[in-house]
């Protein structure tokens, strides 16, 4: 079974794919740590995330221990993971691994932008969440004061307006709902109502085969 969980920063998707893949005893994979992962190292190797060269050579010597440095969850390397996902090569030297990993084992649930639409189209269940930006960014300034670094609500507000757009604007794989997703306003719904809402639907579904 392959779950696709796509929407904008700070909608819920990471929590929800996790307890998904927990519950149905799938891998889980988190594909904006890969931009992320991207990003990073074109950052480190002082180069502009937005040059194609530089981005696409980054993309390729991705490896899957670079996922996990707790470096990506800067919200520099956020910022800079939209502009290298924007470019083209790049989506393309990132799309094998994601198929790959969504074809092994018993199956995945893959969150990101374009799982739905362009990574796994024929994905068992899609969902697609939204929520509000000011109810995303504010989720977003809590877990930076939880963590105990400085935090202003406006400018997390204005840094996810800026992504937003480049991730809905861009012309390779843009953020949106594919036609066959369960659409999921998550800005009233804690995680447990909106894991609630994501069972019902899956559990609604026909088997495909
Ligand atoms: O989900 P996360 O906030 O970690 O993603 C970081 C950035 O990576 C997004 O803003 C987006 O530009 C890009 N991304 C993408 N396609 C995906 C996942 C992430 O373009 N499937």
């Amino acid at each position: 079974m392959i779950i696709a969980v796509d929407g904008p920063a700070a909608s819920g998707k990471g929590t929800l794919a996790r307890r998904l893949a927990q519950h149905f005893g799938l891998n889980h994979l988190d594909t904006g740590s890969l931009y992320r992962a991207v990003a990073f190292r074109a950052l480190a190797a002082g180069a502009d995330p937005a040059d194609p060269d530089a981005a696409v050579a980054a993309a390729r010597q991705i490896e899957p221990s670079d996922l996990a440095d707790p470096r990506l969850r800067d919200d520099k390397v956020a910022q800079a993971a939209s502009l290298v996902a924007a470019i083209p090569g790049v989506r393309t030297a990132l799309l094998a691994f994601q198929r790959d990993f969504a074809r092994r084992g018993p199956g995945a649930v893959l969150d990101g932008r374009d799982i739905g639409t362009v990574v796994c189209p024929d994905a068992d269940a899609k969902i697609f969440l939204t929520a509000t930006v000011e109810a995303r960014a504010l989720r977003r300034f809590k877990e930076l004061q939880a963590a105990g670094g400085p935090a202003i609500y406006e400018r997390v507000l204005q840094d996810m307006m800026l992504r937003d757009a480049r991730d809905r604007e861009r012309r390779t794989a843009p953020l949106q709902r594919a036609s066959d997703a369960f659409e999921l306003d998550t800005t009233a719904l804690d995680a447990d109502a909106a894991f609630a809402a994501a069972l019902r639907y899956v559990g609604g579904l026909k088997p495909r085969r």
